[in-house]
């Protein structure tokens, strides 16, 4: 665990009582598969196919940050961001090895929010303005209810969620209309483009890769053993971010 994430997540478990245990662990649930009933939504990321191809993975950023009113800015403390590409050995730490191919390796990969099946981030929010969604995984935000508090953004494990430090909306290239800006002292992430599934449609990074590669990332339903997810993930071999940490992440790496 890094430094800063020992530090929060230290700081969590004095606040919540929880001292001398591992802290996300404690946050999630012991029912490490909770979703076995409705829908299980997830990705799949096949490493293999951005291998290279740094435009593809601009524009599966582009895709989401400019449909979702994400503001451009720049420094490691205020940025905020969606889904970005991200050093494969910052993303698999704990999983790196001197045999993994050289071209997994030495490639960026795109992370988000994992959407875990066991989220540490829900229990923790004084307001519940996040949640996971019964009916499909989905761990969502409620922008208004957000306190700014960030107990979400020190139980995340991953580094998922931002915060807005200021005012976001000088800093949007252009703003989607039809898509919510949020205001300073919010907390905000992906949502797995709940908007979009509501609606029937694929998440728009997964849209925009598809321009480039067909199945270079993938969305469906687990618990639909008859799903093109499935499918994948049981003929490839896959990764995910912090296995040991019990949060079962919902987006799936294929190296
Ligand atoms: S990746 Fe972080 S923000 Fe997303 S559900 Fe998991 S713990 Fe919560
Ligand atoms: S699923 Fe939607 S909100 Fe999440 S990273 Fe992809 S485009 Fe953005």
């Amino acid at each position: 665990m890094k430094r800063r994430d020992f530090i929060t997540a230290t700081a969590l478990a004095a606040a919540f009582g929880l001292a001398g245990k591992p802290v996300y662990n404690v946050l999630a649930s012991k029912d490490a598969l909770a979703s076995k009933t409705g829908k299980r939504l997830a990705m799949v990321i096949d490493l293999k196919k951005f291998e290279g191809n740094s435009e593809m993975m601009n524009k599966c950023v582009d895709a989401c940050h400019s449909m979702h009113n994400v503001p451009d800015i720049e420094g490691a403390k205020e940025e905020v961001k969606w889904i970005w590409p991200e050093p494969f050995e910052h993303a698999f730490l704990e999983q790196n090895n001197q045999f993994i191919p050289e071209n997994i390796q030495n490639n960026p990969i795109l992370i988000m929010c994992n959407h875990c099946d066991n989220p540490p981030c829900v229990g923790v929010c004084p307001p519940k303005a996040t949640w996971k969604r019964a009916e499909d995984g989905v761990v969502m935000m409620d922008w208004h209810r957000c306190i700014g508090c960030r107990y979400c953004m020190a139980a995340c494990p991953y580094g998922s969620r931002s915060f807005n430090w200021r005012d976001p909306r000088p800093k949007i290239k252009n703003i989607t209309a039809n898509f919510p800006t949020r205001s300073k002292g919010v907390v905000e992430k992906c949502t797995f483009c709940d908007e979009r599934i509501v609606k029937g449609l694929e998440p728009a990074c997964v849209v925009a890769s598809k321009m480039y590669e067909p199945e270079a990332m993938v969305f469906g339903d687990l618990n639909d053993d008859k799903s093109n997810i499935r499918k994948i993930l049981s003929e490839n071999y896959s990764i995910r971010r912090k296995p040991e940490l019990s949060t079962q992440p919902e987006v799936y790496y294929l190296i």
